[in-house]
């Protein structure tokens, strides 16, 4: 059959919100023209992140039931132990309450100020907890990551040369080690594929300098390498997982993303001495190595969790879904980043509104066109969110306004994604009526999710 259904049904249901545009008018009036300040309840379809807005299946819920919530040594510790460690094939592993934690405490227990880390790019709580070390965080993405538009398969990818090139001007001694984020979220859920990992690991073992993975989306990561990459075609998701772990000397992970689960994260790692440094910060800050600040029954959701995200089935679903996306709205002539990414699109809003001033933030204006005709709720990644002030204090526009809509996994059906593109359709059609908005209330940090807006 050519038709791709979701691969499960449904036992348990959420109720929707249906609201008239007036309300979503109000809504929105009220919530300051920022989206980030609207009541969830009040949004139909929230596409903000798919970090922790999964569904879990029935084997989750049931295996929930299950979690024993004995301080020390648990029988959910020891499933949670063994599923991670089944994937990952490392030695030591430490539950963290969610990824930024796991993060928190690498960079803390290895790091010193000066030291560079390299990544094909770093997402922005990994490049804080780095930072708040006093080290640096460098991003190295391959060439193709800069253009929006280029189809490449593997566009995640590091430079290498830009890594030979950092080791040759830095030194091994200031890399205490290197990362790669399978897949590249701030590059858009692009791929690496395995070639590549394969070549950062190698340089790296030149200068003996060891790789960390940042495990998010690993599940998604496989998927891409079996259907993109030669030789991958006939293996297993785990198989292609394991090979991409193995090539690691440890990772950082968040459930929230391919555990299927709503909270939680690891810490991974094979070094026997790494691992006495994290387990005693890990005590410090998240509680006894076999909870790491999780319930039983959290490590139980995330112990099946990563198994599922590993499901063939699952993974085709997933990405059907994405490509649909893309293919119905490349149609209808939506400019968005190319190719699709693992877990969201992005609406390319600067070729969308060519001649609004950067300045009047016209991804704020998309974003809110989204909600006031649907109930879409998107994020904005443009000059709010990267915008910055210079020396003088003239505010910098973002070189990219996008509009980002992740999709939380297992959670809105076909005809939700159907109502989606129609939402979509009817922003395009009148986007000309789009209005700029200005700032009138903002914190001096992460002004994002907090600041006030008014349409001009
Ligand atoms: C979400 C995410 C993190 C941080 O995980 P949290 O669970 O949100 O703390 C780190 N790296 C990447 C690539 C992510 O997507």
């Amino acid at each position: 059959m050519r038709t791709i259904i979701e691969p499960f049904r449904i036992k348990m249901t959420e109720p929707l919100k249906i609201t008239s545009a007036k309300d979503r008018a109000a809504a929105l009036e009220a919530a300051h023209h920022n989206v980030f300040l609207l009541d969830a309840e009040d949004c139909c379809i929230d596409l903000l992140t798919d970090s922790g807005t999964g569904a879990m299946s029935t084997e989750q819920w049931a295996a929930m039931m299950l979690g024993d919530e004995s301080y020390a040594g648990s029988r959910s510790w020891k499933r949670f132990e063994a599923s991670v460690a089944e994937i990952t094939g490392m030695k030591h592993i430490f539950p963290t309450h969610q990824g930024r934690a796991a993060e928190g405490i690498l960079a803390a227990c290895v790091l010193k100020p000066g030291d560079i880390i390299p990544n094909n790019s770093h997402f922005d709580t990994t490049r804080a907890n780095i930072e708040y070390c006093g080290a640096i965080a460098l991003n190295l993405p391959c060439a193709e990551a800069f253009d929006t538009q280029a189809e490449a398969p593997f566009k995640g990818n590091m430079d290498i040369a830009g890594l030979r090139a950092c080791i040759a001007e830095h030194g091994a001694g200031k890399i205490p080690f290197a990362m790669m984020t399978v897949t590249n979220n701030t590059g858009g859920g692009q791929p690496v594929s395995m070639a590549n990992l394969r070549d950062v690991r190698a340089v790296l073992s030149e200068h003996k300098i060891p790789l960390i993975i940042d495990a998010c989306r690993f599940a998604e990561n496989a998927y891409f390498v079996r259907e993109r990459e030669p030789g991958y075609r006939d293996r297993e998701l785990l198989d292609i997982a394991q090979e991409m772990f193995s090539l690691a000397d440890g990772a950082t992970m968040s459930c929230k993303k391919d555990g299927l689960a709503n909270i939680g994260g690891f810490l991974v790692c094979r070094d026997d001495e790494w691992a006495e440094r994290f387990r005693s910060l890990l005590i410090l800050r998240e509680g006894f190595p076999t909870y790491g600040g999780l319930a039983g029954r959290d490590l139980e959701a995330i112990a099946v969790g990563l198994k599922e995200a590993l499901g063939y089935d699952y993974q085709v679903y997933r990405h059907a879904t994405v490509e649909y996306m893309m293919t119905r709205l490349t149609a209808m002539g939506v400019p968005m980043v190319r190719p699709a990414g693992g877990h969201a699109i992005f609406l390319d809003v600067r070729q969308m509104l060519p001649d609004m001033d950067p300045l009047t933030y016209p991804g704020i204006g998309v974003v809110n066109a989204l909600y006031l005709a649907g109930g879409v709720r998107a994020v904005e990644l443009g000059s709010v969110m990267f915008g910055h002030f210079d020396s003088d204090g003239v505010e910098q526009p973002s070189p990219l306004e996008l509009v980002r809509l992740a999709f939380p996994r297992r959670v809105y059906t076909q005809s939700h994604f159907d109502y989606l593109i129609e939402v979509i359709e009817q922003v395009w059609r009148e986007r000309n009526r789009i209005p700029g908005h200005r700032i009138t209330q903002q914190p001096k940090m992460l002004r994002h999710f907090t600041c006030h807006f008014e349409p001009i």
